[in-house]
């Protein structure tokens, strides 16, 4: 029996062959609405976790994981088999890994905090006015 199984969250690509783990606490929710995660996940917008990467454990016995180079020093984590966009990783915020919020099996540790990259929202695709959450313009502050 492994201990800590409430401080932590199991998560999936869609075909099961990536798998993983992420202990928490969590770093930051957020919901991005840049261009590359719109065309990546074929979505309006994205909600990323935000995780220290010696919190997050891969599990990939079949070496599906693939690192698309979205842009220079950032890279998008996908199953080669199933095609599910999974993880983002970047100089940026070195030491962090992001991931898909919609690919864990469970509940995260905390609600979002906030929309990013604001200004290429999809126009098509409604979000509560009312959530009380800032409307930031590129990555924001942090
Ligand atoms: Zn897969
Ligand atoms: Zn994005």
């Amino acid at each position: 029996m492994r201990a800590n199984t409430m401080n932590e969250v199991h998560g999936s690509c869609l075909c099961g062959d990536v798998s993983f783990r992420l202990t928490w606490p969590s770093l930051w929710v957020a919901h991005c609405h840049c261009t590359l995660c719109q065309r990546a996940h074929g979505a309006a917008f994205v909600t990323w976790i935000g995780m220290n990467t010696e919190a997050c454990a891969i599990d990939d016995p079949h070496a599906h994981l693939r690192w698309y180079a979205s842009t220079p020093g950032a890279e998008r984590g996908f199953c080669a088999c199933c095609g599910s966009s999974l993880f983002f990783r970047s100089e940026r915020w070195a030491g962090e890994l992001h991931i898909a919020v919609a690919n864990l099996h469970g509940a995260v540790d905390r609600a979002p905090m906030a929309h990013v990259f604001w200004e290429s929202h999809a126009p098509w695709a409604a979000t509560d006015p009312n959530d009380g959450l800032p409307r930031k313009d590129g990555a924001g502050s942090n």
